[in-house]
C-alpha cells in the first residue's frame, strides 16, 4: 500500500485492522475490508487500484 493512500485511511478510519482481503472485482487489485482493533465492528473497504474508500460509519444513523 502507498504511504499517501495509506496516510489518506488514517485520516478517515484512524485505527484500524484488515479482516478481509478479495480481489477487486472492477481493477483485480486487492481490496481491503476493516474493522476497528477494538470493538471489531467493521468500518470500511477500500481498494487502492480504484482510490475506492468507503466508511461504512458514515451511512450508519
Ligand atoms: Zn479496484
Amino acid at each position: 500500500m502507498q504511504p499517501d493512500f495509506s496516510l489518506q485511511l488514517d485520516q478517515i478510519f484512524g485505527p484500524r485492522q484488515i479482516f478481509h482481503v478479495m480481489e477487486c472485482y472492477t481493477c483485480g487489485y486487492n481490496e481491503y475490508y476493516f474493522q476497528h482493533p477494538k470493538t471489531k465492528k467493521q468500518i470500511g473497504v477500500v481498494c487502492e487500484g480504484c482510490n475506492y474508500i468507503c466508511s461504512f460509519e458514515e451511512h450508519m444513523e
